[in-house]
């Protein structure tokens, strides 16, 4: 089941999402993965970065940004997604790039794993989930952060997958259709790929804004998977810094390695 016909993979496309990736890294070995892990990079990352991923125990493999067209680059340009579909609940990085989320579906040319488990750079493992290798594709935990709505729509940042040449070549095409335009990337358009995408606990893959917007639902005992969603932990006082001390704290100590606690032991957010 594990080993090496199974991935971990995750995407890096700049230095800030490879430090992002080496705390996601550092926390898989911690909770005892045994499958692969995989950063998918471009272009955009330096050598120093690339040796400090492989020195954590990643297998570090190419990948070019999707062959899209002009027009659906443009469409799909930050500054055009800012201004057509504003983020009004959170605020993402200067150095997201919404084009660049679309790499992640390179993961499906990985075809000599038969499952991988995709992870964001911006996520920790905090307990071991090996055995999501034996879920089907696709399942997805839903994009709970603000209310009950929200199980409507998958995120994107935790999921299973079977690599497959002709699923990457159908997907291609759907993506990249006439006018077609992905309001939140890979999201949207995952989730119209796979519209009986499988449901996941939340707890696979839990927001951090849950911890303020829904703490009756945080639950460290029960959580295998922080995600960091919108503000990253290494951005230097973001705007919502003071409501997540904590979860920033957590992250820096798997980012160091020092100071790492029992999961088990962390208080709840007080209701
Ligand atoms: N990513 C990247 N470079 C970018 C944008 C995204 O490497 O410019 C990758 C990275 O793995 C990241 C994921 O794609 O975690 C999705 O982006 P992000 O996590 O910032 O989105 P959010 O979770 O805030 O919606
Ligand atoms: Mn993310």
């Amino acid at each position: 089941m594990t080993g090496r016909h199974n991935a971990y993979v995750t995407l890096v496309t700049n230095a800030d999402y490879a430090t992002g990736a080496a705390a996601l890294l550092r926390s898989l070995k911690l909770a005892g993965a045994t499958a692969d892990m995989v950063v998918l990079h471009t272009g955009g990352v330096g050598a120093s970065d690339l040796d400090m991923l492989r020195a954590l125990g990643a297998r570090l493999v190419t990948a070019d940004l999707l062959p899209t067209s002009a027009a659906f680059n443009e469409r799909h340009a930050r500054a055009k997604i800012h201004a057509d579909a504003p983020f009004t609940k959170g605020k993402k990085p200067a150095f997201h790039t919404p084009l660049d989320n679309f790499a992640k579906l390179r993961l499906w040319q990985l075809t000599e794993y038969e499952t991988v488990i995709f992870i964001d750079a911006d996520a920790l493992v905090l307990r071991n989930i090996d055995r999501l290798f034996a879920y089907p594709e696709f399942s997805a935990a839903p994009n709970v952060y603000e209310t009950l709505a929200d199980f409507h729509r998958l995120n994107s940042g935790v999921f299973v997958a079977k690599p497959s040449e002709e699923t990457f070549a159908r997907m291609l095409a759907k993506l990249d259709a006439p006018d077609a335009y992905w309001r939140r990337t890979d999201q949207t358009f995952l989730q119209a790929f796979f519209p009986d995408w499988h449901g996941l606990p939340v707890f696979f893959n839990m927001l951090q804004y849950v911890w303020f917007n829904l703490p009756e639902l945080w639950d460290w005992k029960s959580i295998s998977v922080v995600h960091y969603q919108y503000e990253k932990p290494w951005e230097k006082d973001h705007p919502k810094a003071d409501r997540l001390g904590p979860l920033i704290e957590l992250w820096h100590a798997y980012h160091s390695g020092e100071g790492i606690p029992d999961v088990d032991a962390l208080p709840n957010p007080r209701l």
